[in-house]
């Protein structure tokens, strides 16, 4: 059969566009030589007022292998998993091995580190990568530590172990769509029931009803940390939910700007049974959860120094080898103006974080501390990740450099584990004495 020559040539012109346009996007180091993306991760400059120091040997062993690990086996891939969003389950062995998961929790084949060393290796997770960080952060710190703290020995024997050994992966469900930063105020349920006659006094389990939102990890967790309304007592109860449970549905957030890394899940429940055993006697009430934030606020303090950290290493790097007007970028005295405010920034900030660690070894630390510690750090290390996003220039807004992605990580820190607003509030409260959470209209007067 004879084709017609106008579509002969159609077919052409579509081939040439094709082979043209179609071709993949060149390697970052042929694209740009000048400078070493962070997939060869840069070393650490940004212990200027040697920090180790402070630290015990042990503490600094901990820093070591954390450090050496995510240099070598996660800053070659994060960029590609980050722009994709999705999670490099090759790395849970990894980092399971690494044994920092379950912290400072003694016992039931957890770490029992410092509260020090687990902020220390936080903050290494975070300086390579963020988002690796919240995936310890919401497994140990909330999930892990609410079962250590709340659970009874039996759930401590049958889920601590697996977990610490991140042989099974847990997540940490308090927000709701409708409760955010007043998630005191949460609408799940959970309802006593009889399996037989549904009685809703008589013993046997629990049922499940309602939504949660943001949900790190949740998308393919073994183990779900979940805080449900029980509306005889009106109290939060706390409930450890397995993957698959019938009534069960997590599903992935879409079109995040930062921690892409992170599976963020939409949680819904419908009549979930969960039984009498997996019920944390722990959990009487929300004032509850306030012995695991207080651990879980420290090590989300830790994140944007480990974050911070990591882009000034990155810039330090870069605006030796990247040279413009026949000089490095280091040579020009508005950078080298730029680097030394994030310099400091990062003294500080790595001073209050280990004076809060230190203030909470010692019984001291108040959830004012806590909470002050996390806003400040995070407001310093906005600053500090802008100035290096902007050091790098165009660079600056590829994940390929690591500090256009650790800007946007930082974003989600600064809002979770309460805003910086929520937390400036609670610091607020401690040090007036009157809390002004609710518009002045809806307070009762005092
Ligand atoms: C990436 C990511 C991961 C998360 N992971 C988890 C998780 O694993 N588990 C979990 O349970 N939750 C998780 N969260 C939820 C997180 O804790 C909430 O997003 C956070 O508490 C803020 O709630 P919200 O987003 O509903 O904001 P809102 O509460 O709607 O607040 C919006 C704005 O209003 C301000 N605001 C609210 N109330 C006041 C007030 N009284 N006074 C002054 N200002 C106020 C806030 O500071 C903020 O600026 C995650 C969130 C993100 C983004």
């Amino acid at each position: 059969m004879k084709v017609p020559a106008s579509k002969t040539q159609e077919n052409l012109n579509k081939e040439v566009k094709s082979a043209y346009f179609d071709l993949p996007a060149l390697d970052v180091s042929i694209a740009f030589p000048q400078a070493t993306p962070a997939s060869i991760f840069p070393p650490c400059a940004s212990d200027y007022y040697q920090f180790d120091d402070l630290l015990t040997p042990e503490e600094q062993a901990v820093r070591n292998k954390v450090r050496e690990c995510m240099e070598k086996e996660v800053a070659p891939i994060m960029a590609k998993y980050w722009e994709k969003a999705e999670f490099p389950f090759e790395v849970i062995p990894k980092l399971g091995a690494l044994r920092v998961a379950g912290g400072s929790i003694k016992g039931y084949g957890c770490p029992n580190l410092s509260i020090t060393a687990n902020a220390i290796a936080t903050a290494e997770l975070a300086r390579v990568d963020a988002s690796c960080s919240t995936f310890i952060l919401v497994h140990s710190s909330l999930a892990m530590l609410t079962i250590a703290l709340c659970g009874s020995e039996a759930q401590k024997q049958k889920y601590l172990p697996s977990l610490a050994e991140l042989k099974t992966v847990a997540c940490w469900a308090l927000t709701e769509p409708d409760y955010g930063s007043d998630a005191s105020a949460l609408r799940t349920t959970a309802r006593k029931i009889d399996l037989q006659t549904s009685d809703n006094q008589v013993e046997g389990g629990w049922v499940l009803d309602g939504q949660k939102r943001w949900i790190g990890n949740s998308t393919f967790a073994d183990v779900l940390v979940v805080f449900a309304r029980n509306p005889a007592t009106n109290q939060i109860n706390g409930f450890i939910l397995k993957k698959n449970a019938p009534g069960l549905q997590a599903t992935k957030i879409d079109n995040k700007i930062g921690l892409r890394i992170v599976q963020n899940g939409d949680i819904l429940m419908k009549n979930v049974f969960v039984p009498d055993e997996d019920k944390l006697p722990g959990v009487g009430s929300f004032q509850d959860t306030n012995k695991v934030l207080a651990v879980s606020r420290v090590m989300v303090a830790w994140q944007p120094i480990g974050i911070s950290m990591g882009v000034y290493d990155m810039c330090h790097r870069y605006l030796k080898e990247r040279k413009q007007f026949g000089a490095p970028l280091a040579a020009f005295q508005i950078n080298q103006q730029k680097l030394v405010r994030m310099l400091g920034n990062i003294q500080a900030m790595i001073l209050v974080g280990w004076r809060l660690c230190k203030l909470y070894e010692s019984g001291k630390m108040t959830p004012g501390h806590a909470s002050m510690g996390k806003s400040w750090i995070s407001l310093k290390a906005r600053e500090t990740v802008s100035l290096g996003r902007e050091l790098l220039g165009g660079n600056g807004i590829l994940a390929d450099f690591l500090v256009a992605k650790a800007f946007c990580d930082l974003e989600p820190i600064f809002t979770y584990e309460g805003t910086y607003d929520i937390n400036t509030l609670v610091t607020g409260r401690e040090i007036t004495g009157i809390p002004s959470f609710k518009p002045a209209a809806s307070r009762s007067r005092m």
